[in-house]
Order: C-alpha cells, then structure tokens, then sequence
C-alpha cells in the first residue's frame, strides 16, 4: 500500500488514506503553534474519517534548528523530502543573516518551482478587525511566486557589476537616463509563461469554487512590457482557453462607471446564472483603495509578486491580521505544494505557548482541502470559528476584544478539538 502522496496522469493528485507529510516545525514560536495545530489535524482526520485515514507526520529540517544539528540552514535531505511526498507543511523560518542564503522561503519556493502563493483572507465572525465591515471581504490571493523585481537579479551601488550593466544600458541599449553616482540595479521579469500559468490556476480555482470573478491586479500603466503585459497575457488567457466560461469585462473601474453599479451587479449575476467567471483588471495602487471601499466587488485576485507581497498583508489585516493569516506555495502541474503560516518567527515569544496558531491551523486546513480530505477541513473551519465566536482566544485577540477569555495556544488548540 503506497504512503506516499503521487500526481496522476490526468493531473489530479493521488492520495493514499495514510500519507506521510513532511513537516517543518520552524523557528521562534513555530513549536508552540505546531504541537498545538498537529493535535487539531489528527483529530479532526479521526473524526472525518473514523480512523480509517490519517497522516504520519515526518518532521525534515530547516531554519535554526537544521543549522545547529547539521550546520546548514536547509539540508538537501530536506527539499528531497518535499520532493519525493510532494504535499508538505512549514511553520515560520529564521532567515540567515549573511551566509548567502537569501531567504529560506524563496528557496524552497525555487528548488519546488512553486509557482503560484495562495492566500485566502475572509473574516471569521468576532474576529477582532479595523474596517466596519470585514464580513464583506472574502477573496483569494494568486500571487506569482517565481517571477517579478522579487527573483533576487540585483546590483549593488557601485560593484562592477551595476556599472558595467549601465554602461550597457546607456551605450548599447541606448537608454536616455542619467544614473546617479552611487545606484543600485534589480531587474524586473515577467514572462508569458509565468503570468499565463498563474492566471490559468486563478481561473480554474475560480471556476471549482463557483467564484464570482477573477481581478488581475497590475501596475500596467507605467510598467507597460512587465505589468501591462500581464495583464494582456491574463486576458488572453481567458479569451483563448476559457472563452465558454469566462466573461471579460476590462477594466473594472470604468465598467462600472459606465454601467453604474445596479447594472454591474445585475451582469454579474447573469454571467453566475450562466456559470461563468468574470475576467477584470485595476492598477494596484487604485486596489488598494478599493479594497476598503468595496470588497464586496473582488474574490479571486491575480497578480504578480511584488503585488501580491502588498496586497497580502493588506487584506489580512482586514480580517484580524496575521494570526490568523493562512498561506500556500504550489504548483499545480507537478503537485508539490507546501502550506505555511503567514507570518515570521516572533522570537521574543518563543516558548511562551501564547501565541495564536490559527495560521499554521488554517494552512493545514488549506492542505486537507487540496488532499481532497474536504470533511476533514470543514471540522476544523467550524470549531475554530466557534471557539473564537466564544471569545475564547489567545493574547493577540484578547487585548482587541470585549469580555473575552485569554487561553494559551495549547488551550485554544484543546477548545477546537473539544468542538470537533
Ligand atoms: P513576525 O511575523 O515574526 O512578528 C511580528 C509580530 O507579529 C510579532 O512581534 C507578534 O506581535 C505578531 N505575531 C506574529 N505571529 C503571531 C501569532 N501567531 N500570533 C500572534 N501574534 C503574532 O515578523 P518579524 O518580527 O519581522 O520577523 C521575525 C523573523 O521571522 C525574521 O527572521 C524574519 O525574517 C522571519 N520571517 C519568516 C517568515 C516565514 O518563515 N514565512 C515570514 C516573515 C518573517
């Protein structure tokens, strides 16, 4: 009997009733919110499943604690591992300062090709949030993982290298642009195949949840070849490969100013009766004022790196911030996906079993969806949100609400599962 999580040639994943999981418990406050989400896990499995399924965990090293028993920060036995059982699960990582690891993220993102960070943001009610309605904001982030200023292709001021590649730029290329004395260079990459594949994985989660629309988030009108063609390669996407169940609607601004917005929402509900998605663009910067203004008009979102990083935040700021702020790092061709909290390290609070697990909760949430193992989610998903509509809660939550109960994060993990 195969343990072992496997990508099936129709490219549906193939998962064995007893998968074995890779795990990254992480630095900081990562054991504390671990230990307490692994026992939510197992147990709502059991439950779901009576016993008939359940995952072997398989701790594999990173971060700290990889580099004081190895002496490196991310042993190759480690990306073997994400490798060879494909679906895997991190807790938050020390980046090394020095040493030339950039960031222990980016580099599992790298070696797995990860090409899309997923992140759900939708409001749990009671969660304490700073906007008068974040029940109205309900949207799932594809951020480009591989591409953008964020590949890591920078100059230092002054090296050899920055200089002799404005020389280029000014000779050669015949670039009109007087560089300061001292300037630093990155460049900005965003390939046709890059942002195809995001959109197209924006699409068709769109399309399996029976979203609403899918908003490619840009900065087209000044970054005309890198933004601009995003979005043009986004709308292509749509119109050449989905033709029979997207609905393009440009830009969303205008449409809706030109339509007003009854008859906008009157199209959207049209092209829902019809069963198609609708495909639209706005600058970044204009979303993320509109974000505040009417979050009601957004549910998948698609956007390059840089972006995405912005936008992220934002968003789970608005619905109680990044406790509870869930993430993933996938690709859907090869199937290797690893699922993360949000947030760092918060080292002045390791070992304090105070923190709030919700994250690294709802990011195994987040893996039990993608396994397919959908009741298994939906236990958790319900008793979590009712041990924060309780107001049993820990620290973080506590100090912003009215008459709550503080628990420690091994407590509030016991609370889910006493509601499982
Ligand atoms: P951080 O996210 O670790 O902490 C910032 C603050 O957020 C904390 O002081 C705390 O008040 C709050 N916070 C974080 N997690 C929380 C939780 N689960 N519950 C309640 N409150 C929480 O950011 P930082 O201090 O800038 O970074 C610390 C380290 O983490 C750095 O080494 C950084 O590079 C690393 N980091 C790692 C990741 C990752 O592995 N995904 C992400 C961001 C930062």
């Amino acid at each position: 009997m195969s343990t072992t999580i496997s990508m099936g040639s129709d490219g549906k994943l193939i998962v064995p009733d007893n998968p074995i999981v890779p795990f990254i418990i992480g630095d900081g406050i990562g054991p504390d919110i671990w230990h307490a989400a692994v026992r939510v896990f197992d147990r709502a499995v059991e439950k779901a499943y009576q016993g008939n399924r359940a995952i072997t965990w398989k701790e594999v090293l990173a971060g700290e604690k990889a580099f004081q028993q190895t002496g490196n920060w991310l042993p190759a036995e480690t990306l073997d591992a994400f490798q060879q059982y494909l679906v895997g699960i991190k807790g938050p990582l020390t980046t090394p300062i020095g040493g030339g690891i950039r960031s222990l993220n980016v580099a599992l993102r790298k070696a797995l090709d990860l090409y899309v960070c997923l992140r759900p943001t939708k409001w749990f009610t009671g969660v304490p949030s700073p906007v008068l309605h974040p029940e109205h904001v309900n949207m799932v982030i594809f951020r480009e993982n591989t591409e953008d200023i964020y590949a890591g292709i920078e100059f230092d001021a002054g090296s050899a290298e920055a200089l002799q590649l404005q020389e280029f730029l000014n000779h050669n290329l015949k670039v009109d642009y007087t560089f300061a004395q001292h300037t630093g260079l990155g460049i900005k990459l965003v390939s046709e195949a890059g942002s195809k594949r995001l959109v197209r994985a924006a699409i068709d989660h769109a399309i399996a949840h029976n979203l609403p629309s899918v908003t490619l988030v840009h900065k087209g009108n000044i970054m005309k070849y890198t933004e601009g063609a995003f979005k043009q390669w986004g709308f292509d996407v749509a119109e050449q490969e989905y033709a029979d169940k997207t609905y393009t609607w440009g830009q969303w601004e205008r449409t809706k100013a030109e339509k007003g917005q009854e008859e906008a929402n009157a199209e959207q509900r049209q092209a829902e009766a019809e069963g198609k998605v609708i495909i639209k663009d706005i600058i970044a910067d204009n979303f993320l004022q509109q974000i505040l203004l009417a979050p009601r008009d957004f549910s998948v979102v698609a956007t390059l790196n840089l972006n995405g990083d912005y936008i992220s935040d934002a968003l789970a700021a608005m619905v109680g911030g990044i406790g509870i702020a869930p993430g993933a790092n996938i690709n859907y061709k090869t199937g290797h996906a690893i699922f993360e909290a949000t947030h760092g390290t918060a080292p002045r609070f390791a070992n304090t079993d105070t923190m709030n697990p919700s994250s690294v909760i709802l990011s195994g949430v987040m893996m039990l969806e993608y396994m397919g193992w959908q009741e298994a989610a939906d236990g958790i998903v319900k008793a979590l949100a009712a041990t924060i509509a309780d107001k049993t809660v820990t620290v973080d939550f506590y100090n912003l609400m009215e008459n709550a109960s503080l628990v420690k994060t091994s407590e509030f993990a016991d609370r889910i599962i006493a509601k499982l």
